[in-house]
């Protein structure tokens, strides 16, 4: 147990009175009886080691003279013991200079002269109070810093195990990292950094950021978004861009962090850079091959237009008439069909008009072929004017034309007839004057079939040129005629 200075001073000292003479005992003890102290005795210098080794007296006072054990060898064994300090007295009639130094030199505290004065003893006890609390203290003292010395090597130790850690995991890290201080330095820089900027520690470790960190063009951003993290901000996610020293440029997205002291304020900050480089290069190859595609696809669009186009040409000369531009015979009939399908179906009426040019090959053998086509294209032109909505002429071959007609009628069919050819009497064709004879038919409930009503327009037509040339003659009409013809012959 141990008592601080002013615990000490309090208490009872416990003295230990050792002298081989009960008589010198007795009178020492009884001077003691003042001062305040406790006492025990021991009769010889081997009963007082005993004793002493047992337990702690802060004060012993020691005969000097005694049979083997004297006082002084006493001190030095007392000494030799260690523990908690022990103030020696002996006391001794010898008191020269010479005896003092040699008790001073075994470790003696105080030379206590004999006889014994009452007053003499109590203040060198008073002394020895004094020495006892002051070196507790000490020893308190010592300890403590002691105890601290240890606290702090283990602390250290702690410290060293954890550096030690920290670089380790810093420099395992498997994206590059550094950190930097408040003065932009670099200060660690882990293995990966190593390889993703092909750049050793000795040469970033101390330098500045922008010094490591060099490019052609010094972007003033990159300053101040370090100084802005320094201020506590956080930088995250953003993408830039390095020329690494083999050349090769590498993309990257770094997230910058402040690091801060236990006080809070900002140390400097740790930088972690993820290598997107191959994600870069691959979505700028995949941007290349959509472009191309793109074009591709394009060029492919032109084409198919183009198809489109020669088709729709393919279809229109294969239904036109390359003279005239009218439909064509395969025209006609596929279109001549339909009405006439539709015509069965409703029953609204259905009329077809032929016409032949007249004496064309007179027209032919006196200005030629090339005059008979300008006729032919003329002639066309005239038909395709004077022809109503819904009213089809074509080109059935040679200088014979037809006119569809749906849902009309036999009456109107043949006016729509006299239409036509006066339109062709009237129009100047350069030449020479051209008619033409029209044949006239309209289907009735009776006819199913449509090539019967191309017969009959046709027989109309050559009934027509039979009557003179340049007329219109509706099939029906003529029919009744040669009824009527018959009837009277009858
Ligand atoms: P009609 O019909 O009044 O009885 O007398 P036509 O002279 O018109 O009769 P024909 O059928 O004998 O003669 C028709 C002529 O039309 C014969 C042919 O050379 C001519 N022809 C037919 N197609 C064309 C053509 O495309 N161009 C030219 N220039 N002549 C053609
Ligand atoms: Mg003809
Ligand atoms: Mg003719």
């Amino acid at each position: 147990m141990t008592h601080s200075h002013a615990e000490l001073m309090e208490q009872p000292l416990t003295v230990l009175v050792v002298d081989d003479d009960p008589a010198a005992r007795d009178v020492l003890v009884a001077e003691l009886e003042g001062t305040g102290c406790r006492w025990e005795t021991a009769d010889s210098g081997e009963s007082a080691l005993k004793l002493l080794r047992d337990r702690y007296y802060p004060v012993v006072i020691s005969d000097w003279i005694m049979p083997k054990l004297d006082g002084i060898q006493l001190c030095k064994a007392v000494r030799a013991l260690g523990g908690p300090y022990t103030y020696f007295m002996v006391a001794a009639m010898r008191n020269n200079q010479t005896h003092r130094l040699l008790a001073l030199d075994a470790g003696v505290d105080d030379v206590l002269p004999k006889p014994i004065d009452k007053d003499d003893l109590a203040s060198r006890i008073n002394h020895a109070r004094r020495v006892i609390a002051l070196e507790a203290s000490v020893a308190a003292a010592h300890r403590i810093a002691s105890e601290t010395q240890t606290r702090l090597s283990d602390a250290q130790k702690l410290l060293m195990t954890a550096t030690q850690r920290f670089e380790e995991l810093f420099d395992g890290l498997p994206i590059a990292c550094f950190t930097f201080d408040h003065e932009f330095r670099i200060r660690e820089w882990n293995r990966e950094s190593e390889d993703l900027f092909q750049t050793q520690p000795f040469m970033a470790v101390d330098r500045q950021v922008w010094d490591v960190f060099r490019s052609k063009s010094k972007k003033p951003w990159a300053r101040n978004h370090l100084e802005g993290v320094l201020r506590g901000e956080v930088l995250q996610g953003v993408e830039w861009a390095m020329k690494r020293p083999d050349g090769h440029t590498c993309h990257m997205v770094v997230n910058i962090f402040p690091l801060r002291g236990l006080d809070g304020a900002v140390r400097g900050a740790i930088c972690a850079n993820v290598d997107i480089t191959l994600r870069k290069e691959a979505m700028q190859q995949s941007e290349a091959s959509m472009r191309r595609l793109n074009e591709i696809a394009m060029e492919l669009e032109r084409e198919r237009l183009k198809l489109q186009d020669a088709n729709k040409q393919l279809e229109h000369l294969a239904v036109t008439d390359a003279l005239t531009g009218l439909r064509n015979r395969r025209a006609f009939q596929a279109l001549f069909e339909e009405e006439f399908a539709k015509h069965l179906r409703t029953e609204n009426p259905l009329s077809l008009i032929i016409l032949d040019v007249d004496r064309f090959k007179n027209l032919n053998d006196k200005y030629g072929h090339t005059a008979g086509d300008h006729v032919l294209r003329i002639l066309a032109e005239v038909l395709q004017r004077s022809s109503n909505v819904g009213e089809y002429p074509a080109r059935y071959g040679g200088e014979e034309f037809v006119i569809v007609l749906p849902n009309v009628g036999a009456e109107l069919a043949f006016e729509r007839a006299e239409v036509y050819r006066l339109a062709l009497e009237s129009e100047d064709f350069k030449y020479s004057a051209v008619t033409a004879s029209f044949g006239v038919a309209t289907a009735s409930g009776r006819l199913t079939d449509a090539k019967k009503l191309i017969d009959q327009a046709d027989e109309a037509l050559y009934e027509a040129k039979r009557q003179g040339r340049n007329r219109s003659i509706h099939y029906r009409q003529m029919i009744a005629e040669r009824l009527s013809l018959n009837t009277r012959a009858a």
